[in-house]
């Protein structure tokens, strides 16, 4: 599981000011210093960290006193409620559309997991909010792409939309969403191309898919195992396409993970799922409030 190498160093931070009735400004200042190390250990934004930071030292040093914690607790109380603001507070719902099928794009490079994640996403609508989806394969460069969404639609019993290899993408996307209004789908879920690298071909694509289909999500797809480099295809991504959130996939891996959470606080857009598996049931709705419980234990 991705943070385990923060959540243990954080942990073993935190144990040190808990129990203390009293904290000094040296109290918060070595916290402080421990936390920054293992944040940036962790592989998060060093600006990210430096915010962070100024705000804990803030809050934890000019406190307001709750008679109910000792004041260790409250200076972890304020660890924890900036760690959730870093990934994004309250956690947001998707999008629906007022009139006819609600159209999600999946957008993200090529490995991301965004072929598995529409399948997991489409399984996790109808399973948990009974909707009726319709997968679209939009990516028509990746070999054997298309295949494997068929393959994911018989797995799940789920109608998938494809026109084949040689048809544009944008007619593809066009032409589903009719074929959606059609059969009464209440989603539509479009699998888009990626590439190895952000470049402007793919993104006037996708910019030529959005303007025909009006999406009301774009989702990026990020693989939280590529570390620093997420943090560039996010801002690329975001500031093509005006994405509306991010599905981090891989988390179950020992990803350091700390550049993935910094993600919405470089592109100010929600981390909405998180993949925690290959299996199509292992994709979860993100909070950041129980991610944090989670890292600091
Ligand atoms: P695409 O090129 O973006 O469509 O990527 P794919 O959907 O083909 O995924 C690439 C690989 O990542 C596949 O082997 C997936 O099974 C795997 N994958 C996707 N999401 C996850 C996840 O959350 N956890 C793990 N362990 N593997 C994942």
């Amino acid at each position: 599981m991705a943070f385990e190498g923060l959540a243990d160093r954080l942990q073993s931070t935190i144990k040190k000011i808990t129990g203390k009735g009293k904290v000094s400004e040296q109290d918060v200042k070595e916290m402080t210093r421990e936390v920054r190390l293992a944040l940036l250990e962790a592989d998060v934004n060093y600006k990210v960290v430096k915010d962070l930071i100024k705000n804990i030292k803030e809050r934890a040093v000019g406190q307001e006193v709750m008679e109910s914690l000792t004041p260790g607790q409250q200076v972890i109380k304020v660890v924890k409620e900036e760690l959730t603001a870093l990934m994004g507070g309250e956690q947001s719902k998707i999008a629906v559309a007022d009139r006819g099928p609600t159209v999600i794009m999946m957008v993200g490079l090529q490995g991301a997991g965004k072929t598995t994640t529409s399948g997991k996403l489409a399984n996790l609508l109808r399973k948990k909010h009974n909707r009726n989806p319709l997968l679209v394969a939009c990516d028509v460069y990746r070999p054997a792409a298309i295949q494997q969404l068929e393959t994911l639609g018989r797995q799940l019993d789920m109608a998938v939309f494809s026109m084949g290899e040689e048809a544009n993408p944008v007619d593809i996307a066009k032409n589903a969403l009719e074929k959606a209004k059609e059969d009464h789908h209440d989603y539509v879920i479009i699998d888009t191309a990626g590439r190895l690298h952000v470049d402007n071909e793919l993104m006037g694509e996708l910019q030529q898919i959005k303007a025909e289909v009006q999406p009301h999500e774009i989702y990026l797809v990020v693989d939280s195992m590529t570390g620093q480099d997420a943090i560039n295809v996010a801002e690329s991504f975001n500031e093509q396409l005006d994405i509306t959130g991010v599905i981090l996939t891989k988390l179950d891996g020992d990803t350091r993970g700390g550049a993935a959470l910094s993600i919405k606080a470089v592109t100010d857009k929600p981390i909405k799922f998180a993949g925690m598996g290959e299996k199509l049931d292992e994709l979860e709705a993100f909070h950041p409030d129980r991610m944090a419980s989670r890292i600091l234990g």
